[in-house]
């Protein structure tokens, strides 16, 4: 059983011909709204994988947060723990989109699920302590996530993190994590190892385990992805397909990756399917509706 406690924020995607400069109002041309947040996009990945999960989050007494519960009712997850705040709004990012060159600007406001309080960790205890994998991003408020570590970390949960977006962990969190999963900048923020290669990865990865983390997945974009844990190391190239959008590689990722840990494989095995997860995600558009499901990642896999 997977449980990912993180955040879900929506997506207010607008496309422009040139972006704004500060003072400038532009018109624009298309707009879409769309469920986002990491830990909502990483547990949609990993159900449509195949994984039992649930998410914990938390959003606002808003239209907005009707769009979470309606998406994962459309999905067939449990809505149970989608906590409801009383005074913030559910969280949004404001994502607009440059036609011709794909360059964007993006404001983050995390709202409702950069409000987890103690009572809503309390009431989520059981749900964690009975898990066998916790899945985590670093988008929700940090009091809140170093102490759902605690609390898994004491009932021998597997502790994944995804250190997204980027941040620098301190140690005595850094040493409670089984794994953990940043991208290549991200891993450079955490060891201050820069990463062109499988080399640097590597490098940076042994960093992360002096530092107690017990195995590491590094994923590498276009590069493929990077595994290692204290018996050995291994890049996967990454898989040939069409890229058509990009955005949401790396939920769906850690989705396939989890799903797989669930079902008992071992590190390396993982780190396949969250390669294959990855990829067939940026073949279609949007992020959590384009994460693939379990029958194109079988198919995939045994190609
Ligand atoms: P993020 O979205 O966090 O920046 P990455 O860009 O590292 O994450 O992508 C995550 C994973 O998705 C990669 O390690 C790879 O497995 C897969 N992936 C990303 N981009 C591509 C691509 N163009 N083609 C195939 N697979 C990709």
């Amino acid at each position: 059983k997977v449980v990912v406690f993180g955040s879900f924020v929506v997506d207010l995607t607008g496309r422009t011909r040139t972006l704004p400069v500060p003072g400038q109002t532009v018109m624009g041309s298309t707009f879409v709204m769309g469920p986002g947040g990491k830990g909502s996009n990483q547990a949609v990945a990993a159900h449509r994988a195949g994984a039992d999960v649930t998410l914990v989050t938390k959003v606002g007494k808003d239209v907005f947060g009707k769009v979470a519960t309606d998406f994962y009712e459309k999905e067939g997850m449990n809505t149970e723990y989608i906590f409801v705040d009383e005074e913030k709004e559910t969280g949004c990012a404001l994502i607009t989109v440059e036609e011709g060159t794909a360059q964007n600007e993006i404001v983050v406001i995390s709202g409702a699920c950069g409000n987890i309080t103690e009572e809503d960790i309390e009431k989520s205890r059981a749900l964690i302590e009975s898990s066998d994998i916790l899945l985590l991003q670093l988008e929700i408020n940090f009091d809140a996530l170093y102490k759902v570590i605690d609390i898994a970390h004491a009932a021998g949960v597997t502790i994944v993190v995804n250190t997204a977006p980027a941040a620098e962990l301190p140690a005595e969190i850094l040493k409670k994590l089984d794994i953990v999963t940043p991208n290549e900048t991200e891993a450079q923020i955490l060891t201050g190892v820069k990463i062109e290669n499988g080399d640097d990865a590597k490098k940076a990865a042994e960093v992360l385990m002096e530092k107690g983390v017990k195995q590491v997945v590094i994923t590498l974009g276009s590069m493929g992805a990077f595994a290692m844990n204290n018996e050995k190391y291994e890049l996967v190239e990454r898989l040939s397909v069409d890229a058509i959008d990009t955005t949401g590689a790396g939920d769906a990722f850690n989705g396939g990756f989890v799903m797989a840990l669930a079902e008992g494989k071992d590190l390396f095995t993982a780190l396949r399917y969250g390669n294959v997860t990855g990829a067939l995600s940026v073949t279609r558009k949007g992020t959590a509706p384009s994460m693939p499901d379990r029958e194109a990642i079988d198919r995939f896999y045994a190609e």
